[in-house]
């Protein structure tokens, strides 16, 4: 991409609304434009790095065999007035009415409708087990949505379903959940550390929240410094061997890891002095098992092998797509501007011609767009005519990994720089030597 030819907002000024850095420089990168309170229009560079984020998501859904759909943003009531929630969700769920008069509703979660769907389809426990899952917008209003996308009130979430024959098997649905979801963050250059939780309106017994750790979070934490020394890193998972699941899971939740609502201040002191930890965090993620709360209201049967109809187990696992956005740059930005982990950069390298115009130079830009593209990578040149320092201003501020600088000079000596967005380091090299330095 050039950038005389994309659309990048940057903005110069600081914009007085935003209160943390990640709604900031998401205003300032050109990322997102609000719409209304808590909604929010996706500009080009936002919309990429959200894409990525979807991916890592549904690579990561898909490796562990849940199985994409995609379910509606509208819903009708009765649905709700069956599983008894249509009262009982309260005024965070935006209710609307049809032209017939017919009452609808922007979906805040979906467990009902997903819940209809396996009672129309699925009857026996030989289709089990069974996870469900998509990735769609959701629609919360919130009573002070703030901080950018991090508490919107229309926000990208994937929700997935288990569906499960008895308490057992859904445990390793959650299992399995809890690793996906482990690896997901890992992927995006995040640490979420899982938390015991507290259930809330979802309703159920077991439950983890993911946090990732950061002064602007909205819950406070507790929990063993421990924790953060466990690193999925390239261990080989097998989603189907429920031992290693079970395993995993226990080496992540054995630490002490509490959000506020579940916190024990006895049990807390049992961790030696020096590892316990209280901070605030970002809530990415939760996972539910919540048994057959959804399932008997709403009649989701299954014949189990004895031929009897028994209600299934189910259990719902949230991740939190666009707040992801924000919190990835809560924990990785500096004064200049995003710093993006490789896994969800927008582009992968900044090409920055300081003398536009220069065949010599125009000409090595327009190389090094070519062999990063070779690579499979996707360069961003910035091609404008403009000062160095301005295009360096915007490079730092939009947070490529890798900036290649290409300048008059350097060229007669057949030298280019690359910069390391995360050191700040540069070094003198061939485009050859640039290009394979690059992830
Ligand atoms: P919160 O405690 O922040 O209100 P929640 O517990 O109500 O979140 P869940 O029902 O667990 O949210 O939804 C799954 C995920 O969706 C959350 O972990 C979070 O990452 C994300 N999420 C929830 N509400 C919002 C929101 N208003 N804006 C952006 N993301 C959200
Ligand atoms: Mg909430
Ligand atoms: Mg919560
Ligand atoms: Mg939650």
């Amino acid at each position: 991409m050039r950038l005389s030819r994309y659309f990048l907002p940057v903005l110069k000024e600081t914009p007085a609304e935003a209160q943390i850095a990640s709604h900031r420089l998401m205003l300032r990168a050109g990322m997102i434009k609000q719409a209304s309170a808590g909604i929010y229009s996706w500009l080009p560079l936002g919309l990429k790095v959200l894409r990525n984020i979807e991916r890592i998501v549904n690579e990561e859904q898909e490796r562990a065999g849940h199985v994409p759909l995609l379910m509606p943003t509208l819903q009708g009531a009765d649905l709700w007035r069956e599983s008894g929630r249509y009262d009982a969700y309260g005024e965070e769920m935006l209710r609307i009415k049809d032209r017939q008069g017919r009452e609808m509703l922007y979906g805040p979660t979906n467990e009902e409708m997903i819940t209809d769907i396996f009672r129309s389809y699925v009857s026996s426990y030989k289709d089990l087990p069974l996870t469900l899952y998509h990735i769609q917008w959701k629609f919360r209003d919130e009573m002070r949505p703030r901080f950018g996308v991090m508490r919107g009130r229309e926000f990208l979430m994937k929700d997935g379903y288990n569906f499960d024959l008895d308490y057992e098997a859904a445990m390793v649905a959650y299992d399995r959940h809890m690793v996906s979801y482990l690896r997901t963050y890992e992927r995006m250059g995040l640490q979420a550390i899982p938390m015991r939780a507290d259930s809330g309106p979802i309703g159920g017994e077991d439950t983890h929240e993911f946090l990732v750790l950061a002064e602007t979070g909205e819950s406070e934490v507790f929990y063993d410094s421990a924790i953060l020394d466990l690193k999925l890193a390239d261990r080989a998972v097998d989603y189907d061997d429920a031992a290693q699941l079970a395993s995993i899971r226990s080496e992540w939740t054995t630490p002490y890891a509490r959000t506020d609502e579940t916190h024990d201040e006895g049990v807390f002191a049992e961790v030696p002095e020096e590892r316990r930890r209280t901070s605030r965090g970002i809530e990415v993620g939760q996972i539910f098992y919540f048994g057959t709360k959804y399932s008997e209201p709403l009649g989701a049967m299954v014949a189990n092998e004895k031929g009897e109809r028994v209600p299934v187990h189910m259990g719902s696992h949230g991740i939190g797509v666009s707040r992801l956005l924000g919190a990835i740059i809560e924990a990785s930005h500096d004064d200049k501007g995003i710093i993006w982990p490789e896994g969800v950069t927008p582009f992968h390298v900044g090409i920055v011609n300081l003398r536009q115009g220069d065949a010599a130079c125009d000409a090595a830009c327009a190389e090094i767009e070519a062999q990063v593209a070779a690579k499979g990578l996707e360069p961003l040149y910035d091609d404008r005519d403009e000062r160095a320092g301005a295009k360096f201003a915007t490079m730092d501020l939009i947070g490529l990994p890798w900036r290649i600088t290409v300048g008059p000079r350097g060229i007669a000596a057949g030298k280019v720089e690359l910069t390391s967005r995360r050191t700040g380091e540069s070094e003198e090299m061939t485009v050859e030597e640039a290009v394979t330095r690059l992830a």
